[in-house]
Parts: C-alpha cells; structure tokens; sequence
C-alpha cells in the first residue's frame, strides 16, 4: 500500500469513469465537430452563467490562454505572490505574452480590494508598465487551499471593471471552494471575465480543464490554444471523463476536505510539527522544528510508504483526494502517531 498525498492530481480514473469515456461519441474537434466535447464545453459554462467553455489538455494552457486574451505585450498583470501563474507555469506569462507582474503581499495567496488597488499603475502615468490584469486563484494551492470570500471577490470585480482592466480566475480547485462555502456558482462567474477551471485535479479524470467566459472575451481563445498547440483531435473521450466527474465527483470532495482537517488535528499535537496552517479544504500545509530536517523527513516517510512534498522553508505539504481512502487514512494518522 503506498500512501500518496503528495498532489491531487494523482487520482485515477475509477472502473466506471473508464467505462463512461470508452461509450463517448467523438468527432475531430479541431473542426468544432466533437458532440462530447461541445456538451462538457456547454455545461461547464452554464454552471456560472458564462455563454462559452474550450478544453484544454491542462490548466496551465488554460490560464496562458486567459492571460493572452486579456493583455498585450508590455502590460502587467496583478497577482498574489503566492499564485500559480506567477509560480508554477514556467515563466509561461512572459514566455507567452510578454507581460510582466505586479505581486500582492498577501494572506494565504488572497489579498483585500485595498491592496489590489494600490497595485494599478495610473493609465497616464507612461514609465510603468499598463496594468491591464487581475488574477486571482481560489482556492489558492500554495497558500493552502484556502477559500476567497465572495464580498471580497465582488469588491475586486467593481475595481477591475472601474479601472477597464480584465479580471480572471484561476479556479483549479474551485470545485472545493464551492463545496465548502456552498457559494452560488453563478454569483461566482458574476464577478470574473474569465475562469479556468480543472477536472484532473481532485475530480479525478485524467486529463483535462476548461477556461470559460462570455462570448466577446473568448472570440480569439480558439486561435491562441491553437498556436499553443492545444488543438485536439477525438478530444471527446477526454471530455467524457470531464462529464462523468460533474456528475459523480463533485460532492464528495467534502469528505477529503474532512480527512485533512482530522490529518491536520493529528499534527498539532506531534511533537516534530512546529505549525499547521489553517486547513480550509483538501490541503494541508504544516512547518517542521527547526532541529528536523525535511529531506530526511520526507525520507523517512517514503520508507514508510507516505508521500508528501515539500514547499521550502521546512514546510510540507500534503493534499487529501478521491483515492486516498480511509484504510490509507487510517494508517497514515497511525503513523503520524508513532513517530
Ligand atoms: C494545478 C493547478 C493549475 C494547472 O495545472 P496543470 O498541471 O497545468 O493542469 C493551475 N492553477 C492552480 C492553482 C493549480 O493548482
């Protein structure tokens, strides 16, 4: 038995997900001809009222498409220090579209309507660059999995909107946002242009995420994901498995979310754990003692056939998910226990 909390993105696609993808019905979706791909495309969007969706193999293509659709070259995009696109896509943002970033000192990879304000470059003002983005992730990854408040998001919306710049969400692990604060998905899609949303990650399917918006936005996404080379073919049995984990994977992310608050109750009270970050959904971020080493840490546990990464810092991280079971849990909080 291998343990493995290392990512949410480990999950496998179940018996019957399998099944599901295998009974799809595909076309070539370059030529927009794939019916499975345009039904989860349709009902992605409807579920934050936005009048269209695109898949894409990854969410990193799926932010890098956003950001091009809202900025030119030269232009700065608004973010948490803590953000994905800032972080964990390669450099992709200037790679791709030669922006630059303005990052917020945030909380937990959030930050106030306040803060963002005080991160615009005054339009007539040359010498810096054109702020012309803001991106926000929720729930945020490397600040723990926490959730966005939807007044502060809706705050943020009316500054974007009053300064005409674009406003996006990265919404890879938004499913566990609203699962947690039963947020209306809908006021959610109110407050953002843009959203990128996965189905790999907690969900289950093995490729897959979809960036949504209205239809004036999203007009040139087609051209970009196709000079990033993310045009796909027979793309429905990917799509299909998309299908699936709405319908079936969706609810139960409660239960992970359970499962890392108890792991995260179990950690305070070891006497090797320094602090825990407060845990909000499936992640669990928590600070070693000073005197322990996280290389060995982390060794030590792979022998005991648990895996979990580490952030720097002494920090670790671990993300609960659908095929981390309670047999796993169980053992896992045992160990835990002993060490
Ligand atoms: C995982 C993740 C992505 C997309 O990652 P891919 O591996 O490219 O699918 C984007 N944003 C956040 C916050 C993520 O956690």
């Amino acid at each position: 038995m291998i343990v493995d909390l290392r990512s949410d993105t480990v999950t496998l696609p179940s018996k019957d997900m399998l099944k599901f993808m295998m009974d799809s019905s595909v076309g070539d979706d370059v030529y927009g001809e794939d019916p499975t791909v345009n039904l989860l495309q349709t009902k992605v969007a409807a579920i934050f009222g936005k009048e269209v969706g695109m898949f894409f193999p990854t969410g990193t293509m799926a932010n890098q498409t956003a950001i091009k659709l809202h900025t030119n070259p030269g232009e700065q995009v608004i973010c948490d220090k803590y953000s994905h696109i800032y972080n964990y896509e390669g450099g992709g943002a200037s790679f791709n579209s030669g922006v630059s970033f303005k990052l917020i000192n945030g909380k937990r990879g959030m930050f106030t309507c306040e803060q963002a304000a005080n991160s615009i470059n005054p339009k007539d003002f040359y010498h810096s660059p054109l702020s012309s983005l803001i991106a926000i992730e929720n729930t945020t990854n490397k600040g723990g999995g926490a959730c966005w408040d939807i007044n502060e998001l809706k705050k943020i919306n009316k500054l974007a909107k009053s300064n005409k710049l674009g406003i996006h969400l990265d919404g890879a692990r938004i499913w566990n946002a609203l699962v947690e604060t039963g947020d209306n998905p809908l006021e959610i899609g109110k407050n953002f242009d843009t959203i990128s949303v996965c189905l790999s990650k907690g969900l289950g399917c093995p490729i897959g995420s979809v960036l949504i918006g209205d239809k004036k936005i999203m007009s040139n996404a087609l051209r970009i994901r196709k000079i990033l080379g993310g045009g796909m073919r027979q793309s429905g049995y990917l799509a299909n498995a998309g299908i699936y984990a709405l319908e079936n994977n969706i609810n139960r992310l409660k239960e992970d979310h359970i499962k890392a608050s108890e792991i995260g109750e179990v950690l305070k009270k070891s006497k090797f754990v320094k602090s825990v970050e407060k845990i909000e959904t499936n992640i669990v971020i928590f600070e070693l003692n000073k005197e322990i080493d996280e290389v060995s840490f982390i060794r030590k546990l792979d022998k005991l056939n648990i895996k979990l990464i580490s952030m720097g810092s002494n920090k670790l991280r671990l993300v609960t998910h659908l095929n981390y079971t309670n047999n796993h849990h169980e053992y896992f909080i045992s160990t835990i226990r002993s060490l």
